[in-house]
């Protein structure tokens, strides 16, 4: 199997081979069509297995479609986890004009409101933050409306009952219809209803 059999953009291709990214792993060579043709996922695997090119080519060619249609909010437990997610996207995404930003706890609130306002292709944050901006400005709560892809990384982290609350409120600031990729070590009831609440079919990938 080959990454060219994919149904990515060719400047993807291009830049994976770049990378040394070769050979799709089991979890892109089952998740990137189906996450293309437009289904939630539910991806189980651990971190090596290459789950963050799963959902990041994807998302990627989306936006070479139309870079200004697409929206992604990536949600993720930790601030390492968020910085190096935006690292991965940065360097599978040069080929694109990606714009991304990092919205995590210990920075500027004003600054990351600012952020916010112009609208990235893709935002990565952890759950405190983001939720806290959302409560606190509805001009940040409009931003979110046309949101195409909802992300979750570590999602059995992410739904931990610590989140739940923050998690409502960030949830109630997307569209219905956006794409929902899970990606998880571990199967959870949480994972589950927030499956069966999703709009489109879902896919489930186990390693
Ligand atoms: P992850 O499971 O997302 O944490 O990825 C683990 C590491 O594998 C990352 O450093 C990726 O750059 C790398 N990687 C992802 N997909 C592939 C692939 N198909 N071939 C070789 N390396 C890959």
């Amino acid at each position: 199997h080959e990454f060219s059999q994919l149904g990515l953009a060719e400047c993807l291709l291009q830049t994976c081979k770049q990378l040394g990214i070769n050979k799709p792993t089991p979890i892109q060579q089952n998740c990137i069509p189906e996450i293309l043709a437009g289904k939630d996922v539910l991806g189980l695997a651990q971190t090596g297995s290459g789950k963050t090119a799963a959902f990041a080519l994807p998302i990627l060619h989306k936006l070479a479609e139309n870079p200004y249609g697409v929206f992604t909010l990536l949600i993720t437990p930790t601030t390492e986890l968020a910085f190096q997610l935006a690292e991965q996207f940065r360097a599978l995404g040069s080929c694109l004009n990606l714009r991304c930003a990092v919205i995590v706890g210990g920075m500027d609130f004003l600054n990351q409101a600012q952020t916010l306002m112009q609208r990235p292709h893709l935002v990565i944050a952890t759950p405190g933050r983001i939720n806290k901006l959302i409560q606190q400005n509805p001009e940040i709560q409009a931003v979110f409306k046309k949101t195409k892809f909802l992300v979750l990384d570590e999602a059995d982290r992410v739904m931990d009952v610590n989140f739940e609350e923050e998690l409502k409120v960030i949830f109630d600031c997307l569209p219905k219809n956006r794409q929902t990729l899970l990606f998880s070590a571990t199967m959870t009831s949480d994972l589950q209803t927030l499956l069966e609440v999703s709009a489109n079919k879902a896919y489930f990938y186990q390693a």
